[in-house]
């Protein structure tokens, strides 16, 4: 086709190189684009063997490109199938092609062959790709960094706790082929300096506002020698490479350990390396800094330092959001505790054990097991506060209530009903049952002092017990145990009455006959 002189001048006006050589590749003629596109003067390709316009490493892939060249004969669409729509022709293969000055360049390639009065001839076609390769590579890039930050994402939502999410996270980034990192990696904390005496690996944040601080080293993967870790497991602001990344709020890259002035610190046995710091932020803040270990000389172009930024970003801003939540989780734990239990002496607050005698009871309907309560109120407590002050008498409290709930059944409850009064509830336990109970803890507590910071204290209570029945009501059941508190005060302190008029001393006598 290409060798009829009609037919060059129009192959001349194209901007592709057009190559018609002879069956074995010789070249027969080219258009100017040829010559302008390979840098070659004009005519000076007549007669090469098309294998030049190569890079040496090529030759075979031009070969097997030649050797799969489309038959034009061969390819003639078969009448039948005029009225299909034309197939759109395959996207020639790509190549590296060769200038004259020795330069490399990518082409597309489109060979085909044919024979002209018998002879075989191939012709190619040739477009510079370089544009097109250099789009698909970026594309390529993008691609992948978008995906290695999904996978950073998925890390940092699916971590359980802030602790798992900064290994995690560090597994992941030093894993991600396109950072070409060691599987080495650690990640500092900025911290106010701990106050003296604080105890060690503590972690202080929130910052205070310009508060003196350092990085604290809180993870590492890797093998990092004890000499690193002991050394490295708090740096100043400002000091070594990562103390520079975190004052500057800059990712840092250095290209040797034993040549960067910046790389402070050195250990024994070091072995050259370089080092991509990545500052963690959020909220506009430093929050920490990610050290990552290289070959020396590490990429570093606008792109990568984008890529750490944005990195830094992603991780600091999934930390914030753990620790967050761990705060908010935490406090609404507080919240409950402060809900449910009385603030000085750690049991149950006046509504938490009404609630656990409710529960009981409306177990109790339908086991029909029995529920008794015990009442106690601590004798002349005004005396301990009077003598010893609030705080003995605070100490006390706290005290008569721990001794009282070891002394119980693991299922049975006791809470502050008020000032130095305490309601017990005890489920499966019939009046006299708990009336003994009552007198074990009456006989504890009144023989053993309670220590305190003025000496030991003999303390004693008197104790009311009543038995629920099904006519009462919790509050009809507690005032039951009151009056019969009241009743032991009355008989001098230090004493158990039990509900419904009976004694305990009957009772305990009626037990013994029995
Ligand atoms: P009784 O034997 O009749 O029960 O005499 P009492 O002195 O124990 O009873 P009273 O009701 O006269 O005084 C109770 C005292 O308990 C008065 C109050 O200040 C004190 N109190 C109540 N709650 C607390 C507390 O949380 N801490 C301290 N330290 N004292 C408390
Ligand atoms: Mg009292
Ligand atoms: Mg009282």
């Amino acid at each position: 086709m290409a060798t009829v002189p009609s037919e060059r001048k129009i192959l001349e006006t194209l901007s592709d190189a057009v190559i018609s050589c002879d069956g074995d590749g010789r070249i027969l003629w080219c258009n100017r684009a040829t010559y302008t596109l390979l840098g070659y003067a004009t005519g000076e390709l007549r007669g090469a063997h098309v294998s030049m316009l190569v890079a040496a490493d090529q030759e075979e892939r031009l070969a097997e490109l030649l050797g799969n060249a489309s038959n034009a004969t061969d390819a003639a669409a078969p009448e039948d199938a005029a009225t299909d729509p034309p197939a759109e022709p395959p996207r020639p293969p790509r190549i590296e092609g060769r200038r004259a000055d020795g330069s490399k360049l990518t082409v597309s390639l489109a060979a085909s062959r044919y024979s002209m009065d018998g002879t075989p001839m191939l012709t190619l076609v040739v477009r510079d790709a370089t544009l097109a390769a250099e789009r698909e590579r970026d594309l390529e890039r993008v691609r992948d960094e978008l995906g290695m930050q999904m996978r950073v994402n998925q890390v940092l939502e699916n971590a359980e706790s802030s602790e798992a999410l900064i290994d995690e996270v560090l597994r992941e980034v030093v894993s991600l082929g396109q950072l070409d990192v060691h599987k080495m990696a650690g990640l500092f904390l900025l911290e106010e300096t701990a106050p003296p005496g604080a105890p060690a690996g503590q972690v202080h944040l929130p910052l205070a506002e310009n508060g003196p601080a350092q990085l604290r080293l809180v993870h590492h993967i890797g093998d990092f020698s004890d000499d690193f870790l002991e050394r490295e497991s708090t740096i100043p602001l400002g000091s070594c490479l990562c103390g520079r990344a975190a004052n500057s709020g800059e990712v840092l890259v250095s290209d040797d350990c034993f040549t960067d002035p910046r790389h402070e610190h050195a250990f024994h046995d070091m072995t050259a390396h370089g080092h991509y710091i990545i500052p963690l932020k959020a909220g506009g803040k430093v929050t920490g800094v990610v050290f990552l270990y290289t070959d020396p000389y590490p990429v570093w172009d606008e792109r990568r330092q984008v890529l750490l930024e944005t990195l830094g970003v992603q991780i600091g801003m999934g930390l914030a959001r753990a620790r967050d939540h761990e705060a908010l989780l935490e406090s609404r734990a507080d919240f409950a505790r402060l809900a449910t239990y009385d603030a000085l002496t750690g049991v149950l607050n006046r509504r938490a054990i009404f609630e656990r005698l409710a529960q009981e009871r409306a177990r109790q309907e339908r086991h029909t097991h029995s529920v008794s309560v015990i009442l106690f109120d601590i004798d002349h407590f005004k005396i301990v506060n009077d003598q010893h002050g609030h705080a003995v008498g605070d100490a006390v409290l706290k005290q008569v209530a721990h001794r009282m709930k070891a002394a119980l059944r693991p299922y049975d409850e006791i809470g502050r009903y008020g000032g130095e009064e305490f309601l017990m509830v005890l489920p499966g336990c019939p009046e006299e049952t708990a009336g003994r109970v009552a007198e074990r803890l009456r006989i504890s507590l009144a023989e053993t002092p309670i220590d305190c910071a003025v000496g030991p204290l003999t303390i004693t209570a008197s104790f009311g017990v009543a038995h629920c029945s099904a006519e009462r009501t919790d509050e009809a059941l507690v005032s039951a145990a009151d009056d019969a508190l009241y009743r032991a005060k009355r008989a001098g302190r230090n004493r158990v009455e039990l509900d419904l008029g009976l004694s305990l001393d009957s009772t305990l006598a009626d037990l013994k006959r029995g």
